[in-house]
């Protein structure tokens, strides 16, 4: 029965004031803890809630009462809601390295020293120490990826190398809207419609390219691309051809695609440059880490293409951002459009950045976690398991060792995966849903995947010293 408005005027007048709530002994104590601001705000929000209550006639004189002597814990609980971030770590045992939702690439260790260092205190982004005067924020990686995309293994077509630089913006989507903008607003590009592809989260080449200015030039089919097709479709209006990895799928069966060097003599024949999307762009062969197939961004440039874009945190481990590296002139062209400047990054990516590229440098790999995980043994991750296992073994879950597959993820190939050891949890008394809702209640959330009734574990993805809370969290479900 809806509440009549005198009484609602009556309820109004049992509301205690904000510094009658402020007055409970409990509160007082609260406020020495966490700030009489912050309390006084959690105890504003409360009384506002319990007034939009009455307002909306959802409470009564009884649920009134029950609602005032249940203020202080709200104010509690309030308080405690608003002073905890929301943004919280996470353990990963997806066995997905590269996982977008959890956040892609962890940054090394030496990344957060570095921010701390620079970026805590003033640095020189744009100050140029030595001339003392300003500076350009790209000189800091582009110096080190001048070392790492080695500018001597790069043939070109001439006797002389070309000269690469490269910049960096918000991520690979800007990077490509930067260059697309750049190299061909006004103008067609030539991509294959093998390519025009969609990674997620609203990336489209079409959109991309309609947001750019460009206009696409669509040439081939679905399944076959020739060389002659981007050929013939080459016109005065044109000023791009590009190329676009095909991140997260694959066309098998009656195909064709032209190679990369059959596209880098068509542009140089035609004067044209050529672009292309790498997306993942590993920084380093990355066979040796059991992943084969993956182009790196050395492969295209080394090939003759004239600009690659590629993200910071795929399979290059760093943080968030678009890397754009090619041909010093063409790169030039792209660091003085108002976009770039509309699309720069902050000092905390130059720094982890910084810091990701000097692991490259020094040929550490092992401290970039990405690469550490990708190496690691498919025997140590199982001897992980087992020990986790061996710690439950009082709990009523039942745990059992199985072979899987971690998934490199993030715009590496979906073929791209690694042999590792799953651990399998199963409950007498829970659902492997329920199991899996009780661990991403634990603190920190533990985030598995569930298959044919049980929940299972890839250790790949969970940094060793996590293992302890993943058995403790099992323990305490399964008690
Ligand atoms: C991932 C990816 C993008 C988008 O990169 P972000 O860094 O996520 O913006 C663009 N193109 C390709 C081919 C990709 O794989």
């Amino acid at each position: 029965m809806p509440v009549k408005t005198e009484s609602k005027t009556d309820l109004y007048r049992k509301l205690p004031s904000v510094d009658e709530v402020l007055r409970d002994p409990q509160l007082v104590s609260l406020v020495s803890l966490e700030g009489r601001a912050s309390v006084t705000d959690a105890a504003r929000a409360v009384l506002a809630g319990v007034r939009d209550a009455i307002a909306s006639g959802r409470i009564d004189a009884a649920g009134m009462d029950f609602a005032i002597t249940g203020i202080k814990a709200a104010v509690e609980r309030q308080l405690k809601n608003s002073l905890s971030y929301s943004l919280r770590a996470v353990i990963n045992a997806t066995g997905v390295i590269l996982h977008t939702n959890l956040g892609r690439a962890p940054i090394l260790s030496a990344a957060l020293d570095h921010i701390s260092a620079t970026a805590t205190r003033y640095s020189n982004l744009e100050f140029d120490l030595s001339a003392g005067e300003r500076g350009k924020r790209d000189a800091h990686i582009d110096r080190l990826f001048r070392v790492l995309l080695n500018n001597s293994s790069l043939t070109g077509q001439g006797a002389e190398p070309p000269e690469i630089s490269t910049i960096v913006v918000n991520n690979n989507a800007a990077a490509v809207l930067l260059a697309l903008n750049t190299l061909a607003e006004g103008g067609e590009v030539i991509v294959s419609r093998g390519e025009l592809v969609e990674i997620g989260g609203s990336f489209r080449i079409p959109d991309v390219m309609a947001k750019s200015n460009a206009f696409l030039r669509e040439v081939g089919t679905t399944n076959r691309t020739k060389i002659g097709d981007y050929e013939r479709a080459i016109n005065d209006k044109t000023r791009l051809l590009l190329r676009v990895h095909r991140s997260n799928f694959e066309i098998t069966g009656f195909t064709e695609q032209p190679r990369l060097e059959e596209l880098v003599s068509l542009a140089r024949k035609r004067n044209l440059p050529l672009m292309e999307d790498l997306g993942s762009g590993a920084l380093v062969e990355l066979d040796s880490f059991g992943l084969s197939g993956e182009p790196s961004v050395l492969d295209s440039l080394r090939a003759g293409v004239d600009v690659v874009t590629y993200s910071g945190d795929k399979l290059l481990g760093g943080p968030q951002a678009g890397i754009l590296s090619g041909r010093a002139d063409l790169i030039g062209r792209t660091r003085s459009s108002s976009l770039f400047r509309a699309l720069r990054v902050d000092k905390l990516i130059y720094s982890a950045l910084e810091a990701t590229l000097m692991a490259y440098t020094k040929h550490d790999y092992d401290s970039i976690p990405t690469l550490r995980m990708m190496r690691m043994s498919k025997g140590e991750i199982a001897s992980r398991a087992e020990a986790i296992a061996g710690k439950i073994a009082g709990s009523d879950l039942q745990a059992e060792l199985i072979d899987g597959e971690s998934v490199v993820g993030g715009g590496a190939a979906p073929s791209a995966v690694l042999p590792t050891c799953l651990l399998a949890i199963r409950s007498s008394r829970l659902s492997a849903d329920e199991l899996s809702t009780h661990l991403r209640a634990n603190d920190p959330a533990i985030i598995a995947r569930v298959d044919e009734g049980r929940v299972v574990l890839d250790l790949r993805t969970v940094f060793p010293e996590q293992d302890e809370l993943i058995a403790e969290s099992l323990n305490k479900i399964g008690d």
